[in-house]
């Protein structure tokens, strides 16, 4: 299930929404309630990228490894 974030134009907070394939929810921040966000780069991709760091599960037991 993918997970968007979407950042609030009004106070800067980042809200992370699980989006279902078949529904279409709103998106309000959930600090201040504005409906005026706009769709952010997920956190799950900008890790992937950055592999030079610590990638790899520490114990070896992360099923995602
Ligand atoms: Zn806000």
């Amino acid at each position: 299930m993918p997970i968007f974030e979407y950042k609030c134009k009004e106070c800067g907070h980042v809200t992370s929404f699980l989006e279902k394939h078949n529904t279409r929810q709103a998106h309000v921040c959930e600090k201040c309630g504005s409906h005026d966000t706009e769709k952010a780069l997920s956190t799950f991709a900008a890790k992937s990228g950055n592999s030079s760091s610590s990638s790899s599960c520490p114990t070896g037991t992360c099923p995602l490894s």
